[in-house]
């Protein structure tokens, strides 16, 4: 449970960590808060010979309004989300989604970019980026570029971020004032990573669903965005049958293994019982 030895870094710039992460190679690995990455190389299962701690770098804080966006720093911390009157406001899926993720302990040095980034399929906040369009500001010695939430995971701990970049920030489109909202999470115990989670986002219009989204938690090597289920949904008052039929869409998208947390069949009819209960949630939320 020690991990090997490793060098320290403390850029105070972006492009300090850049650089560093460049010199480096693939011997380097960001730190944010360092409650997935730690526990790892106490595993040996990641033996960084450098650590490029971002905690000293400003620019990657806060959370501010550009335009119909809201804009939030890498290293802003779960607990931080959890705490924002403007996120609560204007995109309250991030609170209930940031609560049911870990414990207040993880949740206070945890931070969002890392959340996102790590690319572990059981990671909350990835499927709730997918399901509002988020898109990942990454940096790089080539350059600046963002990449959509949706194209970002590749597999388990693969995503789109090459060696040297850092994500800097993840932009998000706020949703239409009234939209409705759930994040739905089963979990064997207060603090545990998801059985399965199903995140919705959906507008109202005259009692019919005018614009649904929706994304699954660790039932794939991936989080999923279920394009199908969604456009199932649309257009009607989420009466039962089309429920069913949208959820049977959401199901077949799934692959999860069987693991501590169940069998795979059992984990993939709990992101079914999760969406259903997302979408009536949502529903009754809108306005
Ligand atoms: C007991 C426990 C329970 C947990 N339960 C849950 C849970 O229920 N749900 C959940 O979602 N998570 C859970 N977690 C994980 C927790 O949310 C982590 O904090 C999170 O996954 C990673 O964020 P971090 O800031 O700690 O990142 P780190 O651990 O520091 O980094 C994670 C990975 O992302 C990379 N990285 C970090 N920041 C950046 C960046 N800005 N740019 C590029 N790469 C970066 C790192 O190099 C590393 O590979 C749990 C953790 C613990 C210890």
């Amino acid at each position: 449970m020690i991990p090997g030895s490793f060098a320290y870094h403390r850029p105070t710039s972006v492009n300090d960590a850049i650089r560093l992460l460049a010199d480096f190679g693939e011997e380097a690995r960001p730190l944010a808060g360092g409650h997935s990455l730690i526990p790892m190389m106490k595993l040996r299962l990641a033996t960084p010979e450098h650590l490029v701690d971002l905690a000293g770098i400003a620019d990657l804080k806060g959370i501010r309004t550009e335009g119909g966006d809201i804009v939030i720093g890498a290293m802003v911390t779960q607990h931080e989300i959890v705490g924002s009157d403007l996120l609560a406001a204007k995109i309250p899926i991030l609170r209930e989604a940031s609560l049911l993720v870990a414990d207040p302990q993880v949740r206070y040095v945890g931070t969002l970019g890392g959340n996102v980034a790590n690319g572990d399929p059981g990671n909350d906040m990835p499927a709730v980026m997918m399901c509002l369009g988020a898109g990942y500001g990454v940096v790089g010695s080539s350059g600046e570029r963002t990449i959509p939430a949706r194209e970002f995971y590749q597999g388990a701990y693969l995503t789109a971020l090459k060696p040297s970049e850092i994500l800097t920030n993840i932009r998000i489109p706020v949703p239409a004032a009234g939209h409705g909202f759930a994040y739905e999470k089963l979990k064997r115990k207060i603090g545990d990573y998801a059985t399965a989670a199903a995140a919705v986002v959906l507008v109202m219009s005259g009692g019919t669903v005018a614009a649904c989204s929706i994304g699954l938690t660790n039932v794939a090597d991936t989080p999923l965005w279920a394009e199908e289920a969604a456009r199932i949904v649309t257009g009607s008052t989420l009466d039962a049958a089309t429920v069913k039929r949208a959820v049977a869409a959401a199901e077949a998208i799934t692959s999860p293994a069987s693991d501590g947390r169940g069998p795979a069949h059992y984990r993939t009819k709990m992101a079914g019982v999760m969406l259903a209960r997302a979408l009536a949630s949502a529903k009754a939320r809108a306005h």
